[in-house]
């Protein structure tokens, strides 16, 4: 019989919240007290250390949840190290009988979880995973022949066949806290390193962005009562905010996918199926990285494994810089370094411009996204790099390549999201803001413009880096043929 003085634990992950959290609800159903606790663990094989943004967001993230727990008698502790060995100490020193948490779909993730559920186990403690961070398990959208599907629409499709998306539980009525006041031993995490300080960059994600569950639900309120019936436009014009803004809240769980479901399907009209079919896309970036664990280390089309990328540092530089002299996608490079997000659709144009039109390797893009966005999330960033490269499934064909000229003419087309990331080009016609280097010397000395001085002269031309890139996409085709022939 477990002594009813011990705790239960309620390990959050990435779901940072109190509502819709099925390991919270079954934890609370036990009648008993609960120890909540956080692990950042960096150290354990095969986990990735979060990028900056993301610490950063993670620091606001734990002291919004503490405050949430707070509210309600409770308290959250935060430790840093090898969750395996955390968890060792933390049951030897409380005596709890119980670990709830959600599932994790990483390979390494999931593998730890399997290690610290074996050595509970051999202390009589049971660790306990709930389904909570998507609408459906990875396991449970199949083939009539039982292997995952590999493109969009079919997984879709079945997925929604399943039947209506559960609603998101209630935050359970009746909580009680175990008093983590004598656990002050084990390995704290000091939450303000989490934070820059030198230099401390982090002013345009504090003007940006405020983390926690209770912003969260205030924005998708928002997005749903103003913005959602419009959405399948407002989402491509790169100077509005049409999209939600909802992806750093899904990312660290503050919204789970069920309420973001739950609040935008009581919305009718088409707009509605196109944002939800985004959710579909986040749910098949994690479905993907679930039955392909590769997807973030390896091309999925191991064709494009013999492609010969360029290794060029200042182009590299450049672009992270937003100094390519490509004004779209400076604006969008700018964008992301003020404000750890970027707009969906500047994220396709740089992409596609980093890996075809400067034939950089897309994990070098990949990586540089980790680092830099407050959203950066291992699935969804890495499905859509591969995406954008070509190397996916479900992959746009390497042979089409963006033209960011005519993509900024389309979706930006009064030049108002340049003008806003690239102030020294405000000057210009709406016209000749996307391609400067058209216009004549007299019209550049009147918008302040110099070429080469103010801002950079374009470090590539478009066509022969188009050009580039296809030379280089057929020699994979080749390649390919000379296999087959051999
Ligand atoms: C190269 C590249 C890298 C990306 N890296 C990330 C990343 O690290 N993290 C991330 O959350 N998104 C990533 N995306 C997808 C997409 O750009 C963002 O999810 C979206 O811009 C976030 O803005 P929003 O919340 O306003 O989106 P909305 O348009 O309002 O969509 C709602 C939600 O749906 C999901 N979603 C939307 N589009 C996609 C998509 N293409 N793939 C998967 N999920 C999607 C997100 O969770 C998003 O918050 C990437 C896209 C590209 C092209």
């Amino acid at each position: 019989m477990p002594d009813s003085d011990c705790p239960v634990i309620v390990w959050f992950r990435d779901d940072l919240r109190l509502a819709d959290h099925p390991a919270l609800c079954e934890a609370s159903a036990t009648g008993r007290k609960i120890l909540c606790v956080y692990i950042l663990d960096e150290k354990s094989k095969g986990i990735r250390p979060l990028g900056g943004a993301a610490r950063w967001w993670l620091h606001g993230a734990l002291a919004a949840l503490r405050r949430q727990l707070k509210a309600k008698g409770g308290a959250l502790l935060t430790f840093e190290g090898e969750a395996p060995e955390i968890f060792d100490q933390l049951v030897r020193q409380t005596k709890a009988d119980s670990v709830f948490c959600h599932h994790r779909y990483q390979k390494p993730e999931r593998e730890q979880d399997d290690i610290i559920a074996a050595r509970l186990k051999e202390r009589h403690v049971t660790l306990f995973r709930a389904h909570g961070t998507l609408l459906r398990a990875p396991d449970a959208v199949m083939t009539k022949s039982g292997t995952p599907f590999r493109v969009f629409g079919a997984y879709w499709k079945a997925a929604c066949a399943l039947g209506d998306v559960p609603a998101p539980r209630r935050v359970p009525s009746h909580l009680s806290f175990y008093d983590p006041a004598p656990l002050t031993s084990l390995p704290q995490l000091d939450e303000a390193k989490l934070l820059p300080t030198k230099p401390d960059w982090a002013e345009g994600l504090r003007q940006n962005w405020e983390p926690g569950a209770e912003e969260g639900e205030e924005l998708l309120q928002d997005f749903v009562a103003h913005a959602l019936h419009r959405y399948d436009r407002g989402r491509n014009e790169m100077a509005a905010d049409g999209s939600s803004r909802l992806s750093p809240y899904l990312r660290f769980g503050h919204v789970s996918p069920r309420q973001v479901w739950a609040a935008a399907s009581k919305v009718p009209g088409a707009d509605t199926g196109v944002f939800l079919s985004e959710i579909g896309w986040r749910e098949f970036a994690w479905y993907t990285l679930y039955h392909q664990p590769e997807l973030t280390s390896r091309n999925l089309k191991s064709r494009f494994d013999v492609l010969e990328w360029r290794r060029s540092t200042a182009d590299l530089q450049a672009w992270q810089q937003g100094r390519t002299g490509i004004p779209i996608v400076d604006a969008g490079m700018r964008q992301l370094w003020q404000t750890g997000w970027m707009h969906n659709r500047a994220r396709m144009i740089i992409g596609s411009f980093l890996v075809k039109h400067l034939l950089l390797d897309w994990k070098q893009g990949e990586a540089w996204f980790w680092d830099t966005l407050v959203d950066a999330d291992p699935a969804n960033n890495a499905m859509n790099w591969q995406w954008v490269a070509g190397t996916g499934i479900e992959a746009t064909p390497f042979f089409r390549i963006f033209n960011p000229l005519l993509q900024a003419e389309k979706f930006d087309p009064h030049g108002d999201y340049v003008r806003r990331w690239v102030p020294e080009l405000a000057r210009l016609s709406d016209k000749a803001i996307c391609a400067p280097w058209n216009e004549t010397e007299e019209t550049l000395r009147q918008a302040k413009v110099k070429l080469g001085g103010n801002y950079p002269k374009p470090i590539i031309d478009l066509q022969q880096g188009r050009e580039r890139a296809l030379a280089a996409f057929r020699k994979t085709k080749s390649s390919e043929a000379a296999e087959l022939e051999a």
